[in-house]
Order: C-alpha cells, then structure tokens, then sequence
C-alpha cells in the first residue's frame, strides 16, 4: 500500500467508492467521472504504478484484470459490446498511477480513441 494512493485508501476503505467486486487479488468500483453509461475501474490490491512498471511476475495478473472485465461485463449486461483499456503514462492521460483496467460499456464506442 502507498499512504498517497487514493486507490490505496478506496482498496482499504479509507474512502468511498461504489464498489463492484472484490476479492483476494483485486478491487472493482465505478469509476467517479463515466465516460460511458457503464465504466468500471478493476485495480490489483498490490500497489503497483502502472503497465510500464509492470514485470514478468505481473504476467497472471495482468490477464486475471481482463477476465474479471470479461466476467463484470457479463454481470453488468454489456452484451453488445465493451471495451477494456489500460492508460499508460501521460501521453495516454493516465492520472492515476496505480494500476487500473477502465472496463467501458452501455453505448457505441467510436474508434480509434482520441
Ligand atoms: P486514468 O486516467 O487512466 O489514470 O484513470 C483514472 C480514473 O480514475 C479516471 O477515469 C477518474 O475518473 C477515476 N477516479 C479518480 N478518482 C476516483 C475516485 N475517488 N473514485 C472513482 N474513480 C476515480
């Protein structure tokens, strides 16, 4: 845990969120600012800053962020269609460093993002 992260003190309660799921390896909240009608962070427990700080022991976790999305977007009705990203630095407008998988969905989604 990081005493600075705010994802840190929402994993440990110290502040709020609308969590989603939960359990040992991750926590899943909407996110406070949607940029689609359904848009959930899915954040390791472990502190971690991001994808580029990301090492070879990240492998499994890395891929149980995307099958906890894939999982989610079933619970949370996105059967037409969702998109999962992971914003990696600040060219990528990532403002939170600590790693997190945005999980997009509810309306057309255009492409490519801006
Ligand atoms: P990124 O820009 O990829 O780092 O994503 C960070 C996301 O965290 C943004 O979409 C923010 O809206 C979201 N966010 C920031 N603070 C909170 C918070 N306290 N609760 C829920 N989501 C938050």
């Amino acid at each position: 845990m990081s005493d600075e992260c705010i994802f840190c003190k929402i994993i440990s309660g110290q502040l709020p969120s609308r969590k989603v799921f939960e359990d040992e390896r991750v926590f899943a909240f909407h996110d406070l600012h949607p940029g689609a009608p359904t848009h959930v962070l899915i954040v390791p427990k472990r502190h971690l800053r991001g994808l580029a700080e990301a090492g070879a022991a990240d492998e499994a976790l890395l891929g149980y962020l995307q099958l906890v999305a894939a999982r989610l977007a079933r619970e949370l009705g996105l059967e037409r269609g969702y998109r999962t990203v992971i914003n990696a630095g600040p060219d990528a407008g990532q403002s939170v460093f600590h790693l997190h998988l945005h999980l997009l969905g509810g309306r057309a989604l255009a492409w490519p993002p801006g």
